[in-house]
């Protein structure tokens, strides 16, 4: 069976290139019906965090990539590494190296000044005898000759010459596994059969490969995903605005929404934009994974969070808006029906904040109108309309939206003026601005008590 791994280290928040790459390798253990493992790797313990294992347990649970095993921890496998460590030096694929970090660094000047590859020249391979007072860090022993070729499952073949690779440090003078023993001993352990990451990594690759083969072991596939960009051309980062997942859900965004929007960066079936999750699950494959950097576009992640907000059901909004009405200060046990709210608004916001800032008016009466509103608005000619249905709402005792609608039909009627001369008064006086839901839906949501009362300063 299929085993694929998300292995983030844990030194900031889940950003959306991480989300991505774990999207694709859960997309690609569900397709194939295989299992999905989340590992952090936190053996660099001065820049992991536990604050960061949590945003990416809470932001992979946001996003609802539940993994079918771990998390492991590579904190805790220390001693399986150094096992494989004393294998490695045993068997002779690794060796003790002294060579100082200044001494390190003077044969890569040397080689820069000879316009050679800088690269470690492998001078501890044979040595036999320690050197006093120094703790060595241990190197694997790569190959010299012959080529490394795998077949990567978006770049396609990749080969490279093994006198291009040097001897990796695969533990540290203080005895801590680096990155790529550790890698390689996890994904050989863990069984996995594919490994999907970012680009970043194919330079470790086959490296990785070398360190496998010695062991005995048969290589997973790999698949290396392209980078994603900002709209400047740059590495997408901080600067280009939120990148953490968990801000956007802060923003406003449905999982949904982000998951399908980032299954379309760098993927792509056809023209087409949304998908359900399962509708993702049969479609996507990691093969047609684009091998270009895509561009984050966040107009479009704000069009498809729009077309999930209008196509949900709005029982599924009532948390998230909730949430976010909260947030903006409102007491939410105070205020009308979050379902009716929703269904008035569902059509009106592009995200849950904007469409929790177009409701504020439902929990906090405005404290003056809009000037140039009211100038507009509410004069003379107002008062007699304003007048009418303030009676009509006094004496309504069925406060449905269908009454409210029929009220403000018959004032106009009533008094033969255009629907606009009673309505646009009326929406100023009950939320102070000229922009508000349908005035049925504003009435019914604010209630009697909150409507009379605001008619009421509309007509002083
Ligand atoms: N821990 C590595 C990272 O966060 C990923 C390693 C891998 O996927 O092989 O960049």
């Amino acid at each position: 069976t299929v085993r694929t791994r998300f292995a983030p280290s844990p030194t900031g928040y889940l950003h959306v290139g991480g989300a991505r790459t774990a999207l694709f390798s859960w997309l690609y253990a569900k397709k194939t019906k295989g299992q999905f493992v989340l590992r952090i790797e936190d053996t660099d313990r001065e820049r992991s965090t536990d604050e960061s294992v949590q945003a990416i347990f809470d932001g992979m649970k946001w996003l609802g990539l539940s993994h079918d095993e771990g998390p492991f921890f590579q904190t805790e496998r220390f001693p399986r590494y150094q096992e494989i460590i004393e294998q490695l030096l045993e068997q002779g694929d690794a060796y003790h190296c002294y060579c100082s970090a200044e001494e390190v660094e003077a044969m890569r000047e040397q080689q820069r000044a000879n316009k050679q590859k800088p690269r470690y020249n492998g001078k501890c391979r044979h040595r036999t005898e320690a050197v006093e007072g120094v703790s060595p860090v241990v190197r694997f022993k790569n190959p010299e000759t012959g080529m490394v070729v795998f077949d990567d499952l978006v770049r396609g073949e990749i080969s490279i010459a093994n006198d291009e690779l040097d001897d990796l440090v695969i533990a540290r003078s203080d005895g801590t596994p680096t990155y790529n023993l550790t890698v390689v001993v996890d994904d050989l352990d863990m069984n996995m059969t594919h490994v999907i990451r970012g680009d970043d990594h194919i330079n470790n690759t086959p490296r990785q490969i070398n360190i496998m083969k010695a062991l005995g072991a048969q290589e997973p596939r790999f698949a290396h995903v392209p980078m994603i960009l900002g709209d400047d051309g740059a590495r997408l980062s901080k600067r280009h605005g939120a990148v953490s997942v968990m801000q956007y859900r802060d923003d406003g965004f449905l999982p949904e929404a982000l998951l399908n929007y980032l299954v379309r960066l760098g993927w792509s079936h056809g023209d087409k934009e949304l998908f359900t999750q399962a509708e993702m699950i049969e479609l996507f494959d990691i093969k047609d994974v684009n091998r270009t950097a895509s561009t984050f576009n966040t107009e479009k992640l704000l069009w498809i969070n729009q077309q999930y907000i209008i196509n949900s059901d709005p029982e599924r909004l009532v948390e998230p808006l909730s949430e976010q009405l909260v947030a903006q200060g409102c007491d939410v046990d105070k205020g009308p029906s979050i379902i009716e709210l929703v269904k008035t608004q569902q059509e009106r916001a592009k995200t849950l904040k904007e469409m929790a800032e177009k409701s504020l008016m439902f929990y906090n009466n405005y404290e003056a109108f809009d000037e140039k509103a009211a100038k507009k608005n509410l004069k003379a000619a107002s008062l007699e309309p304003l007048e009418m249905m303030l009676a009509t709402f006094e004496a309504l005792d069925d406060w449905s939206k269908e009454k409210l609608h029929e009220v403000i039909i018959k004032t106009a009627e009533t008094l033969d003026l255009k629907l606009g001369k009673v309505a646009q008064p009326l929406r100023v006086a009950l939320s102070g601005t000229s922009v508000s839901p349908a005035l049925d839906a504003t009435l019914f949501l604010l209630g009697k008590e909150t409507c009379i009362k605001n008619i009421k300063r509309g007509i002083d």
